[in-house]
């Protein structure tokens, strides 16, 4: 075992973040119920060893389509917030009722941008974060999407780096439809290669994702690079790894070599508050 690897055993304050391609299936948009009830139970025995656990979970547009009973995917905003009106909602039900089963408690944090930008709300965040950790509960985040416009384009990716920042975790795990980062987007070029560990960051790999943004109009590598800078800089550890199966996370946290491990790398001179500006002007 490396001693990045090693290290991870330590972790005390993890971040999750699952996708709507972890939860959901593809051919009916219905949810992967199987995976939902598995990650849950990953997250609940990560607890059980003492850890101070946060779920950032997306999947409510996509839930919230399906409760609503439309074929396609809502085309305007309005639409995608009503669908994440009903859809998180629901999601939330959901998960209550699995985390109830392991007799885990879980809260719902709904963020927006101001939430981050604003110091006031900041602080208020954080403390509802430590509060709801002290009491032992699960943290479940989502963006607040049936409220704000900004947030129903965002990704979730660069959210769980900023709850990362907020709540001073050591560790955040994303989990994709992908292995980890590659050289290129290995569904375009099949000549790249997979890249084990990130020590640091530097413009060259922060190229590595932009294909996706193009290719896929949003997220995609891209986004989980610019979550890698800001939870890197603050000191956190990250790894990006294939949630298609759940027991990745206990193996992660076992110290085995699962998805590309990205070193935290605490810059001192980093400024939050310009960050958010520079990624997060309206
Ligand atoms: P998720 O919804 O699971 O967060 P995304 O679809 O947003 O995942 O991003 C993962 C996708 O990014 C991969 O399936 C791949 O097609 C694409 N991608 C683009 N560039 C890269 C790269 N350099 N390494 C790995 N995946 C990449």
């Amino acid at each position: 075992m490396t001693a990045f690897r090693e290290r991870i055993r330590d972790k005390k304050r993890i971040v999750i973040k699952v996708g709507s391609s972890s939860l959901i299936h593809e051919e009916t948009g219905g949810l992967d119920l199987i995976q939902m009830e598995h990650l849950v139970r990953e997250l609940c025995d990560l607890h059980n060893k003492g850890k101070d656990v946060i779920l950032v979970t997306s999947g409510a547009i996509g839930v919230g389509r399906k409760a609503a009973g439309l074929k396609e995917r809502p085309a305007t905003i309005p639409g995608k917030q009503a669908c994440a009106a009903i859809g998180q909602a629901r999601l939330m039900m959901i998960y209550q009722k699995f985390f109830a089963e392991y007799n885990q408690i879980a809260g719902q944090i709904l963020m927006t941008r101001n939430t981050m930008l604003r110091s006031q709300n900041r602080t208020n965040a954080r403390n509802t974060f430590e509060e709801l950790l002290a009491m032992g509960a699960i943290p479940i985040v989502n963006a607040n999407d049936s409220v704000s416009t900004h947030e129903v384009q965002q990704d979730n990716d660069t959210l769980s780096a900023i709850v990362t920042a907020l709540v001073e975790a050591d560790l955040l795990i994303l989990l994709s439809d992908i292995d980890g980062l590659y050289t290129d987007n290995p569904s375009v070029n099949p000549e790249a290669s997979f890249v084990p560990v990130v020590e640091k960051l530097d413009e060259k790999l922060m190229g590595m994702g932009k294909e996706a943004v193009s290719g896929l109009g949003t997220g995609g590598m891209a986004t989980k690079l610019i979550a890698a800078q800001l939870a890197t800089s603050v000191g956190a550890d990250m790894i990006i790894a294939n949630g298609a199966n759940m027991n990745v996370i206990h193996k992660i946290m076992d110290g085995q070599e699962y998805g590309t491990f990205f070193c935290g790398n605490k810059d001192e001179a980093f400024d939050f508050r310009s960050f958010m500006e520079e990624h997060f002007a309206q």
